[in-house]
């Protein structure tokens, strides 16, 4: 038969336009995650985190519990649900949420009458969440578990991959992360009908039928077949890039050994094995005599770059009239901490660089 004569195609390169590279690398990742999870590659880790929400249920006035340090698009899809975010605090091990504070919440919620719909916890900066005690709050509840691993892929627990202990998992290849396709995100799920679903909601919902017709609201989400591409590739330095931000994380290990008030943020047990994504230490003012501001600011005079961990949801101005349920761990966290240069392409130049402008305040 000849080809197809398309209706509309501006198809000039054939095999980027098969849907060839999202298949392969939707398999790659479900090779590495194993525990027979099914992947959907999207254009960000943020529709994943929205997919996750609709699929689990999530609509207007329902409440969904959020670690409050985070980065906002694990909590703006709530949102875009209309549906209400509680934060609640982090613990000071692992710095993630707080199961102490979670259980409070929920407790406290129950006896309103007021049932959680789901449960979004972090890994952030790739440590894992206590994750084991975390799970068992969200069965002992019945609350949906959604585990957003955008900043972790290559962390785990026990040996079992971050993003895979959820009901539904978040990954992000968004330019920064450990991986990148330039920009784009996968939703983990456990069966291949949630991912036939987050596919349908992910291409415009559009219903089986020879015309476009739809009977439910529709997304843009899918990764674009040419950034699979890319990813398929990413897939292969996955290791090399751990192993790379975790010599970072002992670089700064090495560099602030003999130093009082620093401390390098790592894993609190041999449990949690962490990416190393970023590479952070607080900074005790009173032990030091300078501060996170002062050191970022000496970097940044050196064209060096670092920044203060994430602000607090619960402080945020966008999210000021919304509950919160701790004490004031993240907002500690969050005034003493700082996330030092821990990029994949770092020198040893840089290393010296790093390391000598830091030693003008030490
Ligand atoms: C990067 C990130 C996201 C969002 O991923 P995008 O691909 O940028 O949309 C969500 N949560 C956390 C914690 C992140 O760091």
């Amino acid at each position: 038969m000849n080809d197809k004569i398309l209706l509309s195609s501006s198809n000039f390169y054939e095999d980027f336009f098969s849907l060839d590279n999202i298949n392969l690398f939707e398999s790659q990742l479900e090779f590495h995650l194993k525990k027979d999870k099914k992947i959907v590659a999207l254009n960000s880790g943020t529709s994943a985190v929205h997919l996750a929400l609709i699929l689990s249920g999530v609509e207007e006035d329902d409440i969904v519990l959020c670690q409050s340090a985070t980065f906002s698009a694990s909590v703006n899809p709530v949102v875009y649900q209309r549906a209400i975010p509680v934060f609640i605090d982090s613990e000071i091990e692992n710095w993630n949420m707080c199961p102490v504070a979670l259980e409070e919440a929920i407790e406290n919620l129950l006896s309103k009458g007021k049932r959680p719909k789901a449960i979004i916890v972090v890994h952030l900066y790739g440590m894992p969440a206590k994750i084991k005690e975390i799970c068992a709050i969200a069965k002992k509840h019945k609350i949906t578990l959604i585990e957003d691993a955008a900043e972790a892929l290559g962390s785990s627990y026990k040996g079992q991959e971050c993003g895979t202990f959820g009901s539904f998992g978040i990954l992000s290849f968004n330019v920064n992360k450990i991986i990148t396709t330039s920009g784009g995100g996968a939703l983990v799920c456990k069966t291949d009908e949630e991912k036939k679903k987050a596919i349908f909601l992910a291409t415009q919902a559009r219903d089986y039928a020879p015309h476009y017709q739809h009977s439910q609201i529709g997304y843009n989400y899918r990764m674009s077949n040419v950034l699979a591409g890319i990813g398929r590739e990413q897939m292969e330095v996955l290791d090399e890039h751990v192993s790379f931000r975790r010599r970072m994380h002992q670089f700064y290990k090495e560099l602030f050994k003999n130093v009082n008030g620093i401390t390098v943020f790592e894993e609190s047990s041999q449990e949690y094995f962490s990416n190393h994504w970023l590479s952070c230490i607080l900074i005790d003012a009173k032990i030091t005599g300078f501060t996170r501001e002062k050191l970022r600011l000496q970097l940044e005079k050196d064209n060096i770059e670092s920044r203060p961990l994430w602000k607090p949801m619960h402080l945020q101005p966008v999210f000021k009239d919304c509950d919160y349920y701790g004490s004031n761990i993240a907002e500690t966290l969050f005034e003493k901490g700082l996330c030092l240069p821990s990029g994949s392409n770092l020198t040893d130049d840089d290393r010296s660089r790093i390391s000598e402008s830091i030693k003008k305040l030490l």
